[in-house]
């Protein structure tokens, strides 16, 4: 099946992106296309105007702030994964695009499309509610600012200003002293995920925990953040994490279809968070940033 017809715009500038947006209410932005043209082809997305955004430069960029490294919409995933400032401080982001898609599908497709599009499995979706990324977005000549765990809504659906324009996401830089751990199950090697889990964790000079942050992912509607503070001040042996990680996750309600029942999401995310934790604390006791 071929995709419905539709008018083509090729902006050179963020703006004039903006502007043709507002101008069409069943305007679409194209960006890698490695799920939009899919979806026209299938005619589940039927806009009548493509905004392709691959040849606003302002798109491509990285920029290093005090606190974050924010990333151009249009940076493609594969560049993002060998990007010295995605390596050094955002450590987790470079682990969790190992497993997104294959490295032909990471040429293309961008940081800023797997954001807007919000599909419950994406991993880096998860990396950015598990970090609390800012995701920016211009409407018209306003920037709109999200916090990550505010943005997603349900599946394939965020806050995002309906002729907006996802500019950039600024994810925070880790801690000097911080381990990381990611992991996922999925039918084969970069396939969606059926249940995956990441987390950062931070200490001070003197080795004492100071900050944990555990996301799960491709069990509901969109990731969620743990609530394991209680980790905080425990002893961090293997049984106090596994209970801490069992009691956050009978709060996470897992979703049921044709490829994993709820019960096997909400066991096997448990498993994979209790391993991100562990793998995050040994990256700290090493001194080893991975
Ligand atoms: C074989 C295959 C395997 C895949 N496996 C995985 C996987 O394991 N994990 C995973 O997370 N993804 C996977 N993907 C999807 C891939 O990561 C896509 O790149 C991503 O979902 C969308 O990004 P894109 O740049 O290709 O955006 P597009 O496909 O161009 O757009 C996706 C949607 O986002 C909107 N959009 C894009 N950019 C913006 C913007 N700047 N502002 C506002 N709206 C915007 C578009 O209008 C569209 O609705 C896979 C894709 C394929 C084809």
């Amino acid at each position: 099946m071929k995709a419905v017809k539709f008018d083509y715009k090729r902006p050179a500038t963020i703006d004039e992106a903006c502007c043709l947006l507002a101008g069409d209410h069943n305007a679409r932005i194209l960006a890698g296309g490695q799920s939009l043209i899919p979806m026209l082809s299938m005619r589940l997305s039927r806009p009548s105007l493509l905004v392709d955004i691959a040849h606003i430069a302002e798109l491509t960029q990285f920029i290093e702030t005090d606190h974050h490294i924010e990333i151009g919409a249009m940076v493609r995933q594969a560049v993002a994964q060998v990007n010295p400032l995605v390596k050094t401080h955002i450590p987790l982001l470079a682990k969790a695009l190992e497993y997104v898609g294959h490295l032909p599908t990471r040429a293309r497709g961008t940081i800023g499309g797997s954001i807007a599009h919000a599909d419950p499995s994406a991993e880096i979706a998860l990396v950015a509610i598990t970090l609390n990324a800012e995701i920016t977005y211009q409407d018209g000549e306003d920037d709109v600012v999200f916090d990550a765990s505010d943005f997603f809504i349900g599946p394939m659906l965020t806050l995002a200003p309906p002729s907006g324009c996802l500019v950039r996401t600024g994810f925070p830089k880790a801690p000097a002293i911080c381990g990381t751990g990611f992991h996922e199950v999925a039918p084969r090697r970069s396939d969606y995920a059926l249940a995956s889990a990441a987390a950062q964790i931070s200490a001070s000079v003197d080795g004492r925990i100071e900050k944990i942050d555990v996301g799960v992912g491709s069990v509901g509607d969109f990731p969620e953040r743990l609530k394991v503070d209680a980790l905080l001040t425990s002893d961090l042996g293997d049984d106090t994490i596994s209970q801490v990680l069992h009691a956050a996750m009978a709060d996470i309600e897992t979703v049921e279809d044709l490829h994993a029942s709820a019960a096997y999401r909400k066991r096997v995310a448990t498993e994979l968070a209790i391993r991100a934790v562990r793998d995050a604390l040994n990256e700290i006791k090493k001194g080893t940033r991975q």
